[in-house]
């Protein structure tokens, strides 16, 4: 039986910039270097996002580790070296914001580390924090410049993967950076329809968007999302390109598991730059602000949140506006700088029932139409005059049922937990 001590668990954070490279692909790189001088990996390589309201990140607030099986203390020592030179050659380090961190631990995933790892997903943490955590689990830190990814390296050591799902990266060829990405859309579709629903997330079929290609100058030409490691690499057999893949890999990830979101109580806990499930009544009738985003208040005894489908979840707004005052909802989102809920979806529990007042109906059956101010009503099919009638309060149909609804594909985060996924 193998034990834990000839166990590396490597984790690598915060060595892109906006304007290119990408954490996974240096991973990816040092992965195969390795592999080529005769190291062993165990499993598959973990693609761990955190927080996605951290303040300093790139873009997807992911971070990598993978587990390096060792045979010596020599090997051990070979093995970090060329890892640490991969990430400096590699890193944007000339961006200001680029601050990699890369953590080495051949110890316990002790539950302060996995306590530390979820906290990086639903919460912000300090770079004190992780180092101090590093010291006292006995893991080896390197940081470069202020070090900061060493926090998403410590977290994706640790991060204890229940539920998760897997993503396929294929990577481009360098001289390809930048150019527009060339993926055959109608392989796409037939991947998503022979692979869907252990696939997901990769196509919008209503915006006739491929979900698997970035939008970014990075390293990655595409990305396949699913439950195990042999549909994604299913479904990659199936992709058509116009362009040469230098390498892929399969990523386990806790991408799609909704671990970001805290459940509770009261409207009051909710704080900025954490995602929630919370529960409340709609105060007001949702309204369409400037730019197309659509706003409206849920409250509960402790107080109120601005809940926001913007614009980018597109058909959402349109079941978002069916929204009416009163009605019951539970919903799922996190809170960014603006203090406003950004909806990732929402469970409609009860509808208010909503009324409309008509004019009365004669007693030949037909409704009545106004007379005149304070003349009553008149029909116009007998002729008879109503002094006094009362307008009828009637029901009106919702254009809305109780159940879940989510944001499109296209407007995803990369924790969001899909409906599809049960
Ligand atoms: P990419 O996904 O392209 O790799 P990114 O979006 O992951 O980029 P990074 O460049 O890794 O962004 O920057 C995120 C930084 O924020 C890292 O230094 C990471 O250690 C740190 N970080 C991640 N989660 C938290 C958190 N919860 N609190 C504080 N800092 C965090």
């Amino acid at each position: 039986m193998r034990t834990m001590d000839n166990i590396l668990h490597v984790g690598i954070d915060d060595t892109d910039s906006s304007e290119g490279m990408c954490t996974t692909y240096i991973s990816a790189v040092v992965m195969d270097e390795l592999k080529h001088c005769g190291f062993q990996l165990l499993g598959n390589p973990r693609l761990i996002r955190l927080n996605p309201f951290a303040p300093f990140k790139t873009r997807g607030n992911g971070a990598i580790s993978f587990n390096l099986i060792l045979k010596s203390g020599k090997e051990a020592e070979k093995a970090k070296k060329l890892i640490l030179n991969h990430v400096e050659n590699l890193s944007h380090l000339q961006h200001e914001n680029t601050n990699p961190g890369v953590v080495f631990h051949d110890g316990l995933i002790t539950p302060e580390l996995k306590a530390f790892s979820m906290k990086t997903v639903q919460q912000i943490v300090t770079i004190k924090d992780a180092q101090k955590l590093a010291v006292q689990v006995g893991a080896q830190f390197h940081e470069f410049k202020n070090g900061r990814g060493v926090i998403g390296a410590l977290a994706a050591i640790g991060y204890p993967l229940k539920d998760k799902t897997y993503e396929l990266l294929a990577y481009r060829i360098p001289e390809n950076y930048g150019k527009k990405r060339r993926i055959d859309y109608k392989s796409v579709l037939e991947m998503n329809q022979k692979t869907y629903p252990q696939t997901f997330d990769n196509l919008d079929e209503d915006e006739n968007y491929i979900a698997i290609e970035p939008h970014t100058p990075c390293p990655i030409l595409y990305g396949i999302r699913g439950e195990t490691p042999e549909i994604v690499m299913e479904a990659h057999a199936i992709i058509k390109t116009c362009e040469t893949i230098e390498r892929i890999v399969v990523y386990v990830t806790n991408q799609h598991t909704d671990h970001h979101l805290i459940k509770i109580d009261n409207i009051s806990q909710m704080d900025k730059c954490k995602s929630y499930i919370a529960q409340g009544i709609v105060k007001d009738s949702p309204n369409t602000i400037e730019g197309g985003h659509v706003i409206f208040t849920l409250k509960d005894d402790s107080g109120s949140i601005d809940c926001a489908a913007y614009e980018p979840t597109k058909g959402f707004r349109d079941l978002v506006k069916e929204l009416k005052e009163g009605d019951f909802l539970k919903v799922y989102g996190g809170i960014g700088d603006k203090g406003s809920l950004n909806l990732e979806k929402i469970h409609v529990l009860e509808l208010a029932k909503v009324y409309e007042t008509q004019n009365p109906i004669c007693k030949c059956g037909k409704r009545m139409k106004s007379a005149r101010k304070n003349k009553g009503y008149k029909c116009i099919n007998c002729g008879f005059k109503l002094r006094y009638g009362i307008k009828d309060l009637i029901e009106v149909k919702r254009n809305i049922k109780k159940g879940f609804y989510e944001v499109p594909p296209s407007a995803r985060r990369h924790l969001s937990k899909p409906l599809i996924r049960g």
